[in-house]
């Protein structure tokens, strides 16, 4: 009998370890199940509806150069999996393990009505096997990383197969394009072109960071140049492996930095593996009574941080960058989340869900530990009371060149000004109003979050 090959976020063919043993195995089918049930309220945002469609697209060109293809279906995965099990008479279902909790609970829901063969390769190392001393998951990042090296490297990258045996079998299937995966606001995504999603993609951005990457220490925090990598959706979708990365670049001098950040995927998928709701439940229930802002005004503020009208230059920058782009420089990413939950006070959780739907490298853990820790809220984070200042942040880090790609209306101020142009009296008739001051933004923060303290 056939056995099946389950796609997720995994949509390469090199080191994809349940593709290489499903093929050393036998006759193959490989599915991929668009499921928009099984992760409610997270199901796959807008901006990587487009990614999605591109990678699909890419790896379905691969498979037909194997001399087979990638059936799609639509609906409740393990719902699907089970059927397609049936209608091609399979028993065993491979694929790599993932954890997110709807992820986790379609693996065991298919693991009681087939044999399902998880394998690994969505992270560095299993989570299982990074624990502490006393064989407990870590909850802070420094020494999970300790941990994390002291197994590293992960096992080198399998070559894609060079043969696969394809269950002959005339399975229907969905048309891709039927899919309506594509953007349809017309202002949205004119910068998505800049992206290649597919494997091939994520190989060429691999290389092409390669060569700068002894810069990455420094460069990674000045949004005006380009010193990341800008693999996070090509890792997302699984284009490439993380150890592919890792092993491509471990030698290369200035490694170290990178693949430290390399690990916060790893670190981001441990604790959602402890807290499954992390999501939507504050991580230390601290700020639980937190009287966010709510109501018109509030909304108003909202709507003018999602269109970067915010009357701070590089607030503004970013956000107008995200809507555009689909990505945010991980800086401007901490400064924009911070000055939503803190300067505007408004609930963590629409900044997070704004950027989920924004955002190609969209990813239900980073985002949602990422979200934490720049509210204060996070298990690893520092406490509310530690207030980002957008202002100062947008000079130390030189993010001039940065703001005037992104705000035109300011291109013409100088370096002086174009940080602050209110404080400077600089600002031209057409770039907003500060919603606020900052120190007035500051004190409300301060006011609010001591009525939480108990
Ligand atoms: P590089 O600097 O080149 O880093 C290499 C890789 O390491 C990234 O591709 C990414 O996979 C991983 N990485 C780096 N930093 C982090 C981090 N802090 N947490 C987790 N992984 C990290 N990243 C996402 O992939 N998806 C998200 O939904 C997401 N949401 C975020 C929300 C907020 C509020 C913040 C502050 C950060 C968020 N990040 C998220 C983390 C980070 O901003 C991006 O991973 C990074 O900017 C991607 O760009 P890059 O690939 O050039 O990064």
């Amino acid at each position: 009998p056939p056995s099946i090959v389950w796609f997720r976020q995994d949509l390469r063919i090199a080191d994809q370890a349940a593709f290489a043993r499903a093929a050393a195995d036998g006759p193959l089918v490989a599915v991929y199940v668009l499921d928009d049930e099984s992760p409610g309220d997270w199901r796959i945002g807008g901006a990587q509806r487009w990614w999605l469609h591109h990678s699909l697209a890419s790896l379905s060109a691969s498979l037909k150069a194997l001399g087979g293809r990638l059936v799609l279906r639509r609906g409740r995965a393990a719902d699907e999996l089970f059927r397609l099990a049936q209608e091609v008479g399979a028993a065993r279902v491979h694929c790599l393990a993932h954890y997110e909790p709807w992820w986790r609970a379609a693996e065991a829901e298919l693991g009681e009505r087939l044999e399902l063969v998880r394998h690994q390769g969505r992270l560095l190392a299993d989570p299982a096997r990074v624990r502490t001393g006393s064989g407990t998951p870590f909850r802070v990042f420094a020494p999970f990383w300790r941990a994390l090296q002291a197994i590293m490297p992960p096992a080198p990258p399998l070559p894609a197969p060079a043969e696969v045996l394809w269950h002959r079998q005339d399975l229907a299937g969905d048309d891709l394009r039927d899919w309506d995966l594509l953007p349809t606001k017309p202002d949205w995504a004119t910068g998505f072109r800049e992206w290649a999603p597919g494997e091939d993609g994520a190989r060429s951005a691999l290389h092409v960071f390669e060569t700068g990457i002894e810069d990455y220490g420094e460069r990674r925090n000045l949004p005006s140049t380009a010193g990341t990598s800008r693999l996070s959706p090509h890792l997302h979708f699984g284009e490439i492996s993380p150890s592919t990365v890792w092993h491509t670049l471990a030698e290369e001098r200035g490694a170290g930095p990178y693949l430290r950040e390399l690990a916060w995927r790893d670190f981001c998928s441990a604790l959602i593996l402890q807290f499954p709701d992390y999501a939507d439940a504050d991580g230390r229930a601290t700020l639980e009574g937190l009287p966010w802002r709510d109501g018109p005004e509030a909304q108003a503020d909202f709507i003018a941080w999602t269109r970067g009208r915010t009357g701070y230059p590089i607030v503004d920058a970013g956000m107008r960058q995200l809507w555009h782009t689909g990505w945010m420089h991980n800086r401007v990413r901490m400064i924009t989340a911070s000055f939503l939950v803190k300067h505007l006070l408004i609930d963590w959780r629409r900044g997070q869900r704004w950027f989920w739907d924004c955002l190609v490298d969209a990813d239900f853990s980073h985002n949602s530990v990422n979200w934490q820790w720049v509210a204060g809220t996070g298990v690893d984070s520092a406490p509310f009371y530690r207030i980002m200042a957008p202002l100062t942040q947008s000079a130390k880090f030189n993010a001039a060149g940065y703001i005037r790609h992104w705000v035109p209306e300011l291109a013409e101020l100088g370096d002086d000004q174009i940080h602050d142009p209110h404080g400077t009296r600089a600002a031209p008739a057409d770039y907003p109003a500060a919603l606020i001051g900052h120190r007035e933004a500051r004190e409300r923060a301060l006011a609010a979050s001591a009525s939480t303290r108990r």
